[in-house]
């Protein structure tokens, strides 16, 4: 699938006469293949048929009868992995939110556009998914995997770690990395973890995995005196009373000191065994590993589990951090979050320092870490020793 690209184009809109337009202009930009409906539920029903049959689907959001937002909702319970691309008359915002609803879907969103199409603004949103199709790059236009393909790589060992840094805010020096799993697919490309840990929950290979990331991100510090390691787990994989043993045996086994681990927590809907895990966690803490509350602010990390669980490291969710500086409603939830993490004692770390603003904005506070692509993206370990050569000269001047 990597080296075929699927330009078959289907577009979807009420209207039959800009169906005639888009498809004329679709025709001129080199794309033969296009089929149109002017219903949903028509186009629904070709795609569940054949799924794999469209490269690209166009979609309107303003229709009689299903609607474009029910549209995707029903898109994403098909096989359907192509891109899509919505189309709307209507304001941007509604855009812009409907976007980030077929983001939520899974779906591979390509981008939005107002109407009237312009061709130019087609054609570079077209020429997006030949780019990444011709790199065989999984990015956006991932597919599915199988249990049994997720089984076989972390057999054949092709589930490796690239690392994300951690920073301390008043000095700029490298104090932690975060391991963020990548599969590294022999004909897909680096394949990212929102494609397969849903997957590896689903097969029962999560602790697998869980335990691959652990071991090889131990190994990975074991040579670098003073740098920790933060290794995500989700509080379902702790059902097993064993669980603080296994993780003081990885940490024996790769000779580092529990104290420089800290495991980044967070509590799925689906909570399983709440007691085991609390049970869990407050043994890990008794054995000196780090635990850390992951993405507060949202979803399930809340105020409640900061009671519960005794965390020593707080991590505010980058929905909060990004764009602080001039955003006084974020700044007041940035504010709370770092003020309850220093009352209780805890490290405070800001993820989402995207930019130059994020940072200048923390180093007034009292914020202990920092993490964020403005300090450095996830990366493969033997791209950290330029990433902190690079950094130091970043941080002198900053
Ligand atoms: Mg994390």
């Amino acid at each position: 699938m990597a080296d075929t690209l699927n330009t078959r184009i289907l577009v979807i809109d009420d209207d039959p006469f800009f169906l005639k337009i888009l498809s004329r202009q679709l025709n001129n930009l080199g794309y033969p293949d296009v089929v149109t409906c002017t219903q949903a539920e028509e186009g629904l029903t070709i795609l569940r048929k054949e799924p794999s049959a469209y490269g690209v689907v166009l979609c309107d959001l303003s229709m009689p009868g299903m609607d474009g937002i029910e549209f995707l909702r029903y898109l994403s319970r098909t096989e359907f992995t192509g891109g899509l691309i919505l189309i709307s008359g209507q304001d941007s915002r509604i855009l812009e939110s409907a976007q980030r609803l077929a983001k939520a879907h899974k779906l591979n969103i390509l981008g939005a556009v107002g109407k009237p199409v312009t061709s130019s603004l087609l054609a570079g949103i077209l020429q997006r998914v030949i780019k990444v199709s011709a790199k065989g790059k999984a990015g956006s236009l991932s597919r599915k995997y199988t249990g049994e393909e997720l089984r076989r790589a972390l057999d054949q060992g092709e589930l490796i770690n690239h690392y994300q840094p951690q920073v301390a805010v008043d000095t700029g020096k490298l104090v932690a990395v975060e391991a963020l799993v990548r599969w590294c697919h022999p004909v897909d490309g680096m394949v990212f973890p929102d494609t397969f840990i849903n997957l590896a929950e689903e097969y029962d290979l999560i602790d697998r995995l869980t335990q691959q990331v652990l071991a090889q991100g131990l190994r990975f510090i074991a040579g670098w005196d003073g740098i920790n390691l933060s290794v995500n787990v989700s509080m379902d994989s702790m059902t097993n009373l064993d669980y603080p043993e296994y993780v003081m045996q990885a940490t024996e086994d790769a000779k580092v000191n529990p104290k420089r681990l800290v495991l980044e927590v967070t509590e799925s809907r689906l909570m399983k065994d709440r007691l085991s895990s609390l049970d869990n966690l407050t043994r890990l803490r008794l054995k000196e590993i780090g635990l850390s509350i992951d993405d507060f602010g949202t979803g399930h990390s809340s105020l409640a589990q900061l009671r519960d669980i005794p965390f020593n490291e707080l991590k505010i969710d980058r929905g909060f951090t990004h764009g602080v500086a001039e955003n006084s409603a974020l700044q007041a939830i940035f504010e709370a979050s770092l003020g309850m993490a220093k009352h209780l004692g805890m490290t405070c770390v800001a993820e989402g320092v995207e930019d130059e603003i994020d940072w200048q904005f923390l180093r007034n506070t009292g914020c202990d870490l920092a993490q964020g692509y403005f300090v450095g993206k996830p990366m493969a370990p033997e791209d950290l020793p330029r990433w902190c050569a690079d950094w130091e000269l970043r941080v002198q001047k900053s």
